[in-house]
């Protein structure tokens, strides 16, 4: 099994690691990964692997029967293959700022209207919620994003640890997406809002609210009676 190195320190940029499988030239899973499968809302990293000087670059991630699977662009690499590992960090740093920002803005909203989350997908450059809530307008929406803004210019730490699946799933909330129920493992990994918000989720996050920087909300839409859909970016400093 691969060890999944972004789930202990979603700041790693590099590492080294060997190739344990390679499948149709292509495939690649690694003895231990930096890199993001595609999954749970959140995008799949790219990057690079160089062995000696040939660098091979890696144009998807995602999870495969429980392994995490590496496409190259290139044929060549070979099982037990030395390489560098090296992410796209602008990439990966603004999906850790955005996944961070989405939880705090979900958190607000549903803890403020009694919504529930029924869709969540980040995006390079925005983030698209999906809620379900009767009544729903731009203002109230605009009230949760300045809430968040006002929390993302304080110093919050944001904490990532495991604990016993019966425990986890006592706490209210733990669990924003109904259809989004974690596998069937005995512990959960959670992200937690120092004090504000408690979720199980498998994405990687910055470690302070700080990081972030603002959100601006982009648009919101109905859609049918029940459903509301959000979506907001991270505001360029
Ligand atoms: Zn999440």
């Amino acid at each position: 099994m691969t060890r999944i190195l972004y789930l202990e320190d979603s700041y790693l940029k590099e590492i080294d690691a060997t190739i344990t499988s390679v499948k149709d030239d292509k495939y690649v899973t690694l003895d231990q990964t930096i890199f993001y499968p595609k999954g749970g809302g959140q995008p799949h990293d790219t990057g690079s692997m160089t062995r000696g000087v040939q660098r091979y670059n890696v144009i998807y991630v995602g999870k495969f029967s429980g392994e995490i699977s590496h496409e190259v662009d290139k044929p060549g690499l070979q099982v037990g293959d030395k390489v560098h590992c090296v992410l796209d960090w602008n990439r990966r740093y603004k999906l850790m700022r955005t996944h961070t920002a989405s939880h705090l803005f979900a958190s607000l909203l549903c803890n403020g209207t009694g919504a529930l989350v029924t869709g969540n997908q980040l995006e390079e450059d925005k983030v698209r919620f999906d809620f379900s809530l009767e009544k729903f307008d731009r203002d109230t929406v605009q009230c949760y994003i300045d809430e968040a803004n006002k929390l993302f210019r304080r110093d919050i730490s944001v904490k990532t640890y495991e604990l016993p699946r019966e425990e986890a799933l006592k706490i209210p909330g733990i669990i924003k997406m109904a259809e989004a129920y974690p596998p069937n493992v005995p512990n959960l990994r959670i992200v937690e809002i120092d004090g504000i918000d408690m979720q199980a989720d498998g994405g990687t996050h910055v470690r302070d609210l700080k990081e972030i920087g603002r959100i601006e909300l982009l648009k919101i839409e109905n859609k049918g009676k029940q459903n509301r859909r959000v979506y907001f970016k991270l505001a360029e400093p």
